[in-house]
Order: structure tokens, then C-alpha cells, then sequence
């Protein structure tokens, strides 16, 4: 954290230069002292020093100055740092300008020049203040504060994207906290460029404007560049399964590099609690098991590029060459696969126009605290719908469950129906529907079909979240690696026609029964034909298949 600012202007550079001096030798240990020579110049100092969120903890003014006198670049400065103290430096036939000062203008105290001994003229004031100052002073937030509206799509975007790589960030919603004297404040440091929201503000002082998830995350210095171009294994996929096969390949030995979209953890990272994982007993939430995986990964060595894409493969002999989405190419002998499913869309007119600014798909558990007091509906009834209901209820004023059936008891683990039925503020709502979505900037309504009555209600809604399956998205790997006809990978036995081996396959064995019809790559967890949809089982799936990779790798 900055130390607080002792803040001197002064245009005689002479008595600027012994002020700071005299500041310094008393207080350098605590406080930072500047100086500025003219008032204007410590203004805009001032302005930096709010967006940067350090604190100010003095402004010493001289009176006489040209353009702008010390009382009124006080009264300016009390409009950036309302809580500074403020003190004069006049000279004698000033005194009486100084004291009505102090009455007129809020002005705390005022020193005569020269201020020889300082030890008698100025610590034992300055002391005071300081100390009252301190009295009140609470340390501001030293990290990223992100400033957007809570019903922008972008804005959104960008939470989600800093709360799934869990990088801390303090965030003002401008609309919310329009009346807050201090977010006033910081919107008129920044001026015109308070409209270019979302806003990144980073400690050192920088900016970000309509700021978007791959700038910040290169600020921040999440990597997105691999440091070499070749890796015995390449994973594309930072889920459960890829994660276990980066922390399984790089502790036996494999320069191991994992290669991320959107955030280590994928599903699992946005369920608020997963609570059939074996160790666990009361559970655990997806961005606590994410956060373990990727330092356990980062021990062992391996390189996590986060967020990038893959958007291509080759083959050239034994290597396999994956393409990313910033152009750059990475090569291996062996590829994991383990890009698991994303939602499905919900297909219903107002859905894709109102996706972040009230509807969203998936946990949204950014969202959660900001549901207080509110209604929400979730749609869907599998385990992700129950869990977030669970999360949401704990926040919201009523949760509204909706789902097509007659009960959850078909697509629900009993453990979660029970919770939801003990649960005061949640309700299901079954026969239902999503017929359309309402709003003008944000959701506002929705009409639900109600199948049993072959009705349409139209209920208000701030916040509606979707969870209605999920498909694998493989078309990055055009026609190369075989899948089954909604996009799952085929691998091992599933690869066999007829009893023959896939068509092209050179080797003299079966495939592996985690490697697809390419030999030496591999898929594993939710995007592989037939796999068990839970973390577990992509975990098992993704350390088994490194036992394969030593295979195929001993006779590259
Ligand atoms: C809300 C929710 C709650 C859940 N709760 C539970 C639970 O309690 N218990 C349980 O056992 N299971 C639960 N599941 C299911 C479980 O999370 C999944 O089965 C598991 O995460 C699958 O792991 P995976 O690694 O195969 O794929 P995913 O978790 O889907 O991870 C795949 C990753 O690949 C990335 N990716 C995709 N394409 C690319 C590309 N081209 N380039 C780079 N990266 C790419 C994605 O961004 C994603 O991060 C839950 C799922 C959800 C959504």
C-alpha cells in the first residue's frame, strides 16, 4: 500500500525546495511528500493520485501565488480529498487573510515564513493534524477497481473474466452508487473519460477505458504466450480433466504446457459448491478446487496460458501443431483434448440482445451479491440449476425455478432436491417454459409457456440464468479427430467399425483407450463421447490418460 501524501505548493521554488526538505527529515518514513510549484500543476496531481486511490493526507499551500491564490486551490483540492487537512504558509502581512481563511474557507491551520526552528514552527502543528487525520483515516483498497453499470453486457464480461481467474478487483457500479460523494469524486478526476465504461483502474496509476478481458488480462500479467514452441504434451483445455492431466504429465517428468480460453477451472470453476468430490466432505466451491489445481499444475512446473484459444490443429510426421487465436503456433509429440461442453443457447426472441444485461448463462456468481433482495429465475433442472439456486437464495428475496417437467426428480440428485425443498425462498415452477424475454436495456420480463394450462404468463424479472445443457464446441478440429454426430470425440473402443480400426490408422496396435483415431492424441472429461459428466470422473480421465501418453511417447 502507498504511503499517504503530504502534498506542498509553492511557486518561490526556494521555499518549496525547504518545505519538502523540513516534511521529509519528519515524516519521509510515513508519508510520501510531494511539491509542486504552481496550483494548477497540484491539481492535476491531485486528480492522479484519486484515480490511482491513494490517500492525502496534507496539502500546504503558499497564499501568495499567480493565477490562483493558497485559499483558493485549497478549496479546490477539498473537492478531489475532502478529507486532506489544509494549512497555509503566509507571510506576516498575511495573517489576517489566513484567519479568516481558517473561518471562511475550512482551512485548518496557517504557518507564518519563515518557520525556523521547524522543531517549534511546524512539527508540533503538523503533528496535531496529521494525528487527527490519521484519527479517521481508514487504508483504501490497493488493487484493481473496475468501474461499470451492473446491466452492461461488457461489464459483465469483465467481472466474470477477473472473478474466474481470481484476480481481487474492487467494483463500483456507477449507477448504484451515483449519489456516493466519493465515487463523484473519482468520476470527475477522470472526466470525459468516465464514459467509456467499463473503467480499469490499476494501482500504479494506469488506465484502462471500455477496457475488454484480453487487455486486462496482459496487464495483470496472466500469460497468454507460450515461452517455447515445443512441449512433449499440449493440453487445450484448463477444466478439471485438463488440469489433473497437467499436474499428472508435468510431475512424471513432460514439459507440459495447458493452453486455457477463459479461466482454469472451466465448469467446475463456476459451480458455488461441488459436494461429491471424494476428500471433501462439506464440499468445496469450484473456484476454491480451481485455485488448488492451477498452483499444484504451476509447482510441477507446467505453462498455463490463460486466457487463449486453440483454433486450429495439424499434423506434420509426429508433431502436432496446434494453432492459437493470436496467430502463433505451438508443437508437441503428444495433445490432450480436454475442452469439455458449453452451454447450450436458450432459443427465445429478446435472449441474445438481453445476454448480460439480466439474462446470463451459467452461475453468474458474480451476479449473486447483486441479486439482494431481488426475484430471480433459473431455468433448467439438472444439478447446475439446483446448485445455483441454492447459491442465489442465499442472497436473493425468491428464487423461481423453471423447468419443462412435472418434477426435478428425473434430472436432479436427491441430495440437492432435499436441500431445495428445505429451502424458505425457493420455488419451482413446473410445466414452464421460456417463451420470450422483455426489456428495453435490460431484462425487465419474461413470458413463460405454461404447458399444462397452454398458457403464456408474463411475470416481471430482473434476472433470469440458464441452465439448459451443454454441447461440445469442436469444430477447431475441422475433419481431422472423429466425433459422434453432436461433436464428442470418439476415442479407443468407440473408434472401432465393424471390428476395424479407424480408417488411416497406421499403427500395429488398437488405439489407447482414451487416444482418438489420430495416434498420440488424446481426449478426456466432458468433450469425449460417452464420458461420466462429472469432475471426478474428468480428473480420473485426464491422469489415466498420462499412463498412455508414456506409451505412445516411448515410441515417437
Ligand atoms: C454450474 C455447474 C455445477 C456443477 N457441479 C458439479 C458437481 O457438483 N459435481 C460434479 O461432479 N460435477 C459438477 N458439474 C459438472 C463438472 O463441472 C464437469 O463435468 C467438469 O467440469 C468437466 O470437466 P472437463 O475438464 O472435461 O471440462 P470443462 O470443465 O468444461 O472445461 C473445459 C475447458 O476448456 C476450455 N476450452 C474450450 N474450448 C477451448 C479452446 N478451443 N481453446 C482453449 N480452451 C478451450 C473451456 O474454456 C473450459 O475451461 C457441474 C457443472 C456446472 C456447469
Amino acid at each position: 500500500m502507498a504511503k499517504p501524501v503530504l502534498l506542498s505548493v509553492d511557486d518561490d521554488s526556494d521555499v518549496l525546495r525547504a518545505i519538502e526538505r523540513d516534511l521529509r527529515s519528519q515524516y519521509g518514513a510515513e508519508y510520501r511528500v510531494m511539491g509542486s510549484d504552481s496550483a494548477e500543476q497540484a491539481l492535476d496531481i491531485l486528480k492522479q493520485l484519486k484515480l490511482r486511490n491513494d490517500s492525502v493526507a496534507l496539502l500546504l499551500a503558499d497564499q501568495r501565488m499567480p493565477q490562483m491564490d493558497g485559499v483558493q486551490f485549497l478549496q479546490e483540492a477539498m473537492r478531489i480529498y475532502p478529507d486532506a487537512k489544509r494549512a497555509l504558509l503566509t507571510a506576516y502581512a498575511d495573517t489576517t487573510a489566513a484567519i479568516s481563511a481558517i473561518n471562511e474557507a475550512s482551512i485548518n491551520y496557517f504557518f507564518l515564513k519563515p518557520w525556523d526552528p521547524p522543531s517549534e514552527r511546524l512539527y508540533p502543528q503538523l503533528d496535531d493534524l496529521l494525528d487527527d487525520w490519521k484519527a479517521s483515516y481508514r487504508p483504501k483498497f490497493d488493487g484493481i477497481r473496475v468501474l461499470g453499470t451492473r446491466w452492461s453486457a461488457h461489464s459483465y464480461e469483465l467481472r466474470d473474466f477477473l472473478s474466474r481467474n481470481q484476480v481481487p478487483y474492487h467494483w463500483i457500479d456507477v449507477e448504484l452508487s451515483a449519489n456516493d460523494p466519493e465515487t463523484k469524486r473519482l468520476l470527475d478526476a477522470l472526466g470525459p473519460e468516465a464514459s467509456n465504461l467499463p473503467v480499469v483502474l490499476f494501482p500504479d496509476g494506469t488506465k484502462l477505458l471500455e477496457s475488454l478481458p484480453a487487455q486486462v488480462a496482459q496487464k495483470v500479467g496472466l500469460k497468454t504466450r507460450a515461452q517455447t514452441n515445443f512441449y512433449q504434451l499440449a493440453i487445450v483445455g484448463g477444466g478439471p480433466a485438463g488440469l489433473a492431466a497437467a499436474v499428472y504429465g508435468a510431475s512424471e517428468g513432460l514439459s507440459t504446457v495447458m493452453i486455457e480460453r477463459e479461466a482454469p477451472g472451466g465448469q467446475a470453476g463456476m459451480s458455488s459448491r461441488i459436494e461429491n468430490y471424494l476428500g471433501f466432505p462439506i464440499g468445496l466451491s469450484g473456484a476454491d478446487l480451481a485455485r488448488r489445481a492451477v498452483v499444484q499444475a504451476q509447482r510441477f512446473g507446467v505453462e498455463i496460458l490463460s486466457p487463449q484459444e486453440v483454433v486450429g490443429i495439424r499434423t506434420e510426421g509426429s508433431y502436432r501443431i496446434l494453432k492459437l487465436a493470436d496467430g502463433s503456433e505451438i508443437s508437441c509429440h503428444a495433445l490432450m483434448i480436454s475442452t469439455g461442453v458449453q452451454w447450450r443457447r436458450l432459443d427465445a426472441p429478446g435472449i441474445d440482445r438481453l445476454q448480460g444485461a439480466g439474462v446470463y448463462y451459467g452461475g453468474g456468481a458474480t451476479e449473486a451479491l447483486s441479486c439482494k433482495g431481488e426475484m430471480v429465475y433459473v431455468v433448467g433442472g439438472a444439478n447446475s440449476a439446483g446448485q445455483a439456486a441454492m447459491n442465489f437464495a442465499k442472497y436473493a428475496d425468491r428464487v423461481c425455478i423453471l423447468v419443462r417437467g412435472d418434477s426435478l426428480s428425473s434430472t436432479m440428485s436427491k441430495y440437492l432436491i432435499d436441500q431445495i425443498k428445505q429451502t424458505r425462498n425457493i420455488e419451482l415452477w413446473t410445466h414452464a417454459s421460456v417463451a420470450e424475454v422483455h426489456g428495453v436495456s435490460r431484462l425487465e420480463e419474461i413470458s413463460v409457456h405454461c404447458s399444462d394450462t397452454n398458457k403464456i404468463e408474463r411475470v416481471a424479472a430482473a434476472s433470469m440464468f440458464i441452465f439448459i445443457g451443454a454441447l461440445p464446441q469442436t469444430d477447431w478440429l475441422g475433419n481431422m479427430v472423429e466425433r459422434d454426430e453432436h461433436g464428442f470425440i470418439l476415442t479407443g473402443p468407440d473408434l472401432f467399425r465393424e471390428g476395424n480400426r479407424p480408417k488411416g490408422w497406421s499403427l500395429d496396435r488398437d488405439p489407447f483407450l482414451l487416444e482418438t483415431n489420430i495416434p498420440g492424441i488424446f481426449a478426456v472429461g466432458d468433450v469425449r463421447h460417452g464420458s461420466v459428466k462429472r469432475v471426478a470422473s474428468g480428473v480420473g480421465e485426464g491422469s489415466v490418460a498420462v499412463q498412455f501418453i508414456h506409451q505412445y511417447l516411448s515410441k515417437v
